[in-house]
């Protein structure tokens, strides 16, 4: 049983028009899942979290900063906690439309721990780079650490993957010393990206040692060996770990089109990626997946990718086409015109020079990861 979450207020999350994180994905996704999914999928969470269930992941000060702002109140110190900001304005309501996105992921967190579902995916969230004291990279409130947090106050083992291009460093730092979280993510190095963290050698303290895993992956890097890098690493983690569910962050911006990034993967690498997930989750845990949204800032990839995500957990076969009513919607959501394929054209870019090297490098890197983690795994 497989169920979509979205609220309407998740759109109050709005930094502007001219800012690249844009509430309008979401919406796009709801979109398509009421036309070509089924209603029947969707759920709405009732309430946003209220400020005082945060604490559990923020500090108080810092939660009682955000609402202030959020409300109108001058904050003299704002940017102390990252607030008013290029990256994060201020702008009114924004604290109550991320309280709606971490009611979102929560009640995922929920349905699956309540067994009332096995998949469960948030049409919004994975504000991965939130920190415990401060606002950073479009992120507010840290949905992806609150949705674990209770689970695994609860007992539960949460093995998280990250797949948006920028490294996870707000949940990372949440659950450094956690053994109870397996943290995985994949990104762009960050010698070249935001926010520059995420190296091999930063693999969790005291009783969470060895549980972060951290793979930069070179620019340029293409879907094949990305699948590569991701099942050599992915398999041997969720042997060792066990979990009692999969956190996935499915952020879309690393496709080849996204303007803030360097990754080269394809819509049809999307899917793959989505399928194998999938079949692992089954395979070596219980099939138990709690999934978000994430960047993605070329917005129409990005809601084609999540489009295809949603057909792919439901079951349900997507069109190679979007249907003419989604395709008018989407058009006039955005105000332009798109091209109703669902996936991107076969070879959508020019070969890649270094791609021998590129592939090379992030392989040894598995390798390396693999190598330091081995004494704590087996
Ligand atoms: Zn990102």
């Amino acid at each position: 049983m497989c169920k979509i979450v979205f609220h309407k207020d998740y759109l109050l999350y709005n930094f502007g028009e001219n800012h690249p994180f844009s509430p309008l994905r979401s919406l796009l996704v709801y979109e398509f899942v009421k036309e070509v999914i089924g209603e029947n999928y969707l759920i709405f969470p009732e309430a946003p979290v209220n400020s005082e269930e945060l604490e559990i992941i923020h500090t108080k000060e810092y939660i009682s900063i955000v609402e202030k702002a959020s409300n109108g109140i001058e904050i003299e110190n704002a940017e102390f906690f990252g607030l008013g900001t290029a990256d994060n304005p201020i702008f009114p309501k924004m604290a109550e439309g991320c309280r709606f996105m971490v009611a979102g992921t929560s009640l995922g967190a929920e349905l699956i721990y309540e067994n009332r579902c096995n998949i469960v995916i948030n049409l919004g969230g994975g504000l991965h780079h939130a920190q415990k004291n401060n606002a950073s990279g479009f992120c507010l409130y840290n949905d992806i650490a609150y949705a674990i947090k209770r689970l695994t106050l609860k007992g539960l083992h949460v093995l998280y993957l990250d797949i948006d291009a920028h490294h996870s460093d707000g949940v990372q730092n949440i659950f450094y010393s956690d053994d109870k979280v397996l943290n995985i993510s994949l990104h762009e190095s960050g010698e070249y990206l935001f926010p520059g963290t995420g190296w091999t050698y930063e693999l969790g303290r005291s009783m969470g040692k060895a549980t972060t895993i951290n793979i930069p992956l070179e620019p340029f890097t293409e879907g094949e060996n990305y699948l590569k890098v991701l099942e050599e690493i992915f398999i041997p983690a969720i042997k060792w770990f066990k979990p009692d569910l999969i956190v996935l962050q499915a952020g879309a911006d690393s496709h080849y089109l996204d303007p803030l990034a360097d990754l080269m993967l394809t819509t049809r690498d999307y899917e793959e990626i989505f399928k194998k997930i999938l079949k692992w989750s089954k395979e070596y845990s219980n099939g138990k997946m709690l999934i978000t949204l994430g960047g993605g800032y070329n917005h129409i990839v990005s809601a084609k990718i999540w489009s295809i995500m949603c057909s792919i957990f439901t079951g349900k076969q997507y069109p190679e086409k979007l249907p003419d009513r989604v395709l008018k919607k989407w058009e006039k959501i955005l105000g332009k015109k798109i091209n109703p394929e669902i996936h991107d054209p076969e070879n959508p870019f020019e070969p890649i020079p270094r791609k021998e090297e590129i592939n090379r490098t992030n392989l040894d890197r598995v390798e390396k990861i693999l190598d330091l983690v081995s004494p704590y795994w087996w």
